[in-house]
C-alpha cells in the first residue's frame, strides 16, 4: 500500500526514541532529522517536509513527558496532528474536505414548488491517463448510493434536513447526469458511455463536434428539464498542462457556474501531483482534488503535500480500478495510516458494532469472577474475525503494526480457528462450566471425545486448554487491576 515504506520508517524512528523525561532540542534531534528523511524518501516536498518537522518541533519542545505516557508516544501524537493539520484537520460537518452537495442551491431541485431548480454542478478535470473518465464514473455511483446517513445528515444545510426528515425520506439518493465533454480523445465518449451503463446513469452527448461550454450548457438544461439533481462534467484532458486546456475550461465553468471543479491527480506522480493542483488552482480555480491509484504502490508524497502546496483539500481517493473503489478523503484516518499507527477510528466502529452495553457489562461482570467460559472465548474470537482478519486487526493497533510478522499472524489466526473447532464439538454444559474441562476427574475423557470431533489431535486439544486456563487468569487480573 501506498504509504507502507513511510509508516515503516516513522515507526522505526519512534521505536529508537529511547525512554526520555524531557523533550529536549537535543533529546528529539535525531528522530526529527529521520523523519525529514523518511518524508523526503517518500516524495513529500521539500517544503511541506520542513514545515512539518518544524511543527512538530514546535509542538514537541520543552514538554514535561506526561505521567502515563511515554516520549515516544508523545512524539508520535504531535507528528500525527502536524499530519492531520497539513492535511486538512477534523473533518467536520461543514468541512470543506466533503464535497459541496448540499449547497443551498441543490436544495431547491427538492423543492418543486421553486423555479429555480438548477443542479449540483461538477466539473472534473485532469491531465489525459489521471483516471479522470474513472473517477467520473465512481463518483457517479458513489452520488447515487448515498443514503441518509448521519454522515450524509450532517453535511445538509438545516433546511435540507428538516425537509428529508418531513418528507420522510428513508433514503436520498441523487439523480446523477454524466456529461461527455471531452470532445478531443478518441474513445472518450464511448468510455463514458460504457462507464455510465456500468452504474445505471444516463451519459449526455453531443457528439465530438460541439464545443464543450456549449455542451455542458445543454446538459445542465436537459438536467432541469429531466430531473437530475447532480451534473457530473467530464472535461477533456491533455498530456501536459497547456494554455489551451486552461482557457478551455474556463469558459466550460464560466458558462455552468459548478458548485465544485475537481482536479483528478495521480498518485504514482508524487509531489508533481501538488504542483499540478497548485498550477490547475492558479489557472481556473478548483474546489478539490482526486487522488487516484492510492491502491498502487505509490511513496504517499501526492497524499501529505496536495493541500500543503496547492491549499486544496483532497476530497476522494481512488483506491482500484473498479467503479466501487472510491472513498471520501479523511484526514484523520489518512494520517493513522501514515503513522502505521492504524486506523484507530474504524478499529473502534467496528468493534462496537456488536457489543450491546448489557453483554459488555456481563462480560466484565464474569472477568472479574474468573468465570469467563467458552461460549465467551467465542464470542470474542467471532468479534475478532468480524473485524477483519488479525493482520488488518494487528496493523489497526498503536504500535502493533510492525510487531507481528506474517508467519506470526498466521499462526494466531490457524491458533484461532482451532480452538473455534475445539469449542464447537463441546455440549453445551461443558462450554459454559470450563472446569469440566480443567479440574474435573471426566476432564480427561471429555477432552479426548471432543477433540476427535474437532478432527485434531489431543495435543493440540490440550494446549488449548492450557492456553485457555492462563488467558482467564490473566484476564480476570487485568479486570481487577483496571477496578472494574
Ligand atoms: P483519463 O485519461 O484521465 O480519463 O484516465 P482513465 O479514466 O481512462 O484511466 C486511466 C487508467 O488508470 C485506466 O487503466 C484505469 O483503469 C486506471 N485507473 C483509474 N483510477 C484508478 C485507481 O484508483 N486505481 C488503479 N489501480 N487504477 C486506476
Amino acid at each position: 500500500m501506498m504509504f507502507d515504506q513511510l509508516s515503516a520508517a516513522l515507526t522505526e524512528v519512534a521505536q529508537n526514541f529511547g525512554g526520555k523525561q524531557r523533550m529536549t532540542e537535543n533529546a528529539i534531534a535525531p528522530a526529527l532529522k529521520s523523519v525529514r528523511r523518511a518524508l523526503l524518501d517518500a516524495d513529500v516536498n521539500l517544503d511541506v517536509a520542513t514545515a512539518l518537522i518544524d511543527g512538530v518541533k514546535r509542538r514537541s519542545l520543552g514538554n514535561e513527558v506526561i505521567k502515563g505516557v511515554t516520549a515516544e508516544q508523545m512524539f508520535v501524537k504531535a507528528m500525527y496532528d502536524e499530519l492531520l493539520d497539513m492535511m486538512g484537520g477534523e473533518v467536520t460537518p461543514d468541512s470543506s474536505t466533503q464535497i459541496n452537495l448540499y449547497s443551498p442551491v441543490s436544495t431547491l431541485a427538492y423543492n418543486s414548488s421553486s423555479s429555480t431548480n438548477k443542479p449540483t454542478v461538477i466539473l472534473l478535470a485532469g491531465l489525459q491517463g489521471a483516471g479522470k473518465t474513472t473517477a467520473a464514473g465512481k463518483l457517479a455511483l458513489y452520488l447515487q448510493e448515498r443514503e441518509v446517513d448521519p454522515d450524509a445528515v450532517s453535511l445538509m444545510s438545516e433546511t435540507e434536513q428538516k425537509s428529508t426528515l418531513a418528507s420522510k425520506l428513508p433514503k436520498r439518493k441523487r439523480k446523477v447526469l454524466l456529461v461527455a465533454a471531452d470532445v478531443y480523445r478518441p474513445a472518450a465518449i464511448e468510455q463514458l458511455q460504457i462507464l455510465g451503463k456500468q452504474v445505471n446513469v444516463e451519459v449526455f452527448t453531443l457528439g465530438s463536434d460541439v464545443d464543450p461550454a456549449i455542451i455542458a450548457t445543454e446538459a445542465v438544461e436537459y438536467a432541469k428539464t429531466n430531473g437530475y439533481d447532480t451534473v457530473l462534467v467530464d472535461t477533456a484532458g491533455r498530456q501536459v498542462v497547456d494554455e489551451e486546456l486552461m482557457e478551455e475550461l474556463r469558459r466550460v465553468k464560466k458558462a455552468v457556474e459548478p458548485e465544485e471543479t475537481l482536479l483528478v491527480v495521480d498518485a504514482m506522480t508524487g509531489q508533481a501531483a501538488a504542483f499540478l493542483t497548485a498550477s490547475f488552482d492558479n489557472a481556473v480555480g478548483i474546489t478539490g482534488a482526486i487522488l487516484t491509484k492510492a491502491d498502487g504502490d505509490s511513496r504517499g508524497g501526492a497524499a501529505v503535500s496536495i493541500r500543503g502546496v496547492s491549499g486544496k483539500p483532497i476530497k476522494f481517493v481512488g483506491v482500484g480500478e473498479k467503479t466501487e473503489d472510491l472513498e471520501p478523503f479523511y484526514p484523520d484516518r489518512m494520517a493513522s495510516r501514515i503513522l502505521g499507527m492504524g486506523d484507530v477510528v474504524s478499529l473502534v466502529e467496528k468493534a462496537a458494532m456488536d457489543v450491546s452495553e448489557e453483554q459488555a457489562r456481563k462480560m466484565q461482570d464474569k472477568m472479574v469472577k474468573a468465570e469467563f467460559d467458552f461460549d465467551d472465548f467465542m464470542m470474542q474470537s467471532r468479534m475478532v474475525s468480524k473485524m477483519g482478519s488479525m493482520a488488518g486487526v494487528a496493523k489497526m493497533l498503536p504500535g502493533m503494526g510492525n510487531m507481528l510478522n506474517n508467519s506470526q499472524i498466521k499462526e494466531v489466526e490457524g491458533r484461532i480457528k482451532r480452538s473455534e473447532a475445539l469449542i464447537c464439538s463441546m455440549n453445551k454444559k461443558e462450554r459454559a462450566n470450563p472446569e469440566l474441562l480443567l479440574t474435573d476427574r471426566t476432564a480427561r475423557s471429555r477432552l479426548e471425545r471432543i477433540t476427535k470431533g474437532s478432527g485434531l489431535k489431543f495435543e493440540d486439544g490440550l494446549a488449548f486448554m492450557s492456553e485457555f486456563q492462563k488467558m482467564r487468569t490473566m484476564i480476570s487480573r487485568m479486570a481487577k487491576q483496571a477496578g472494574m
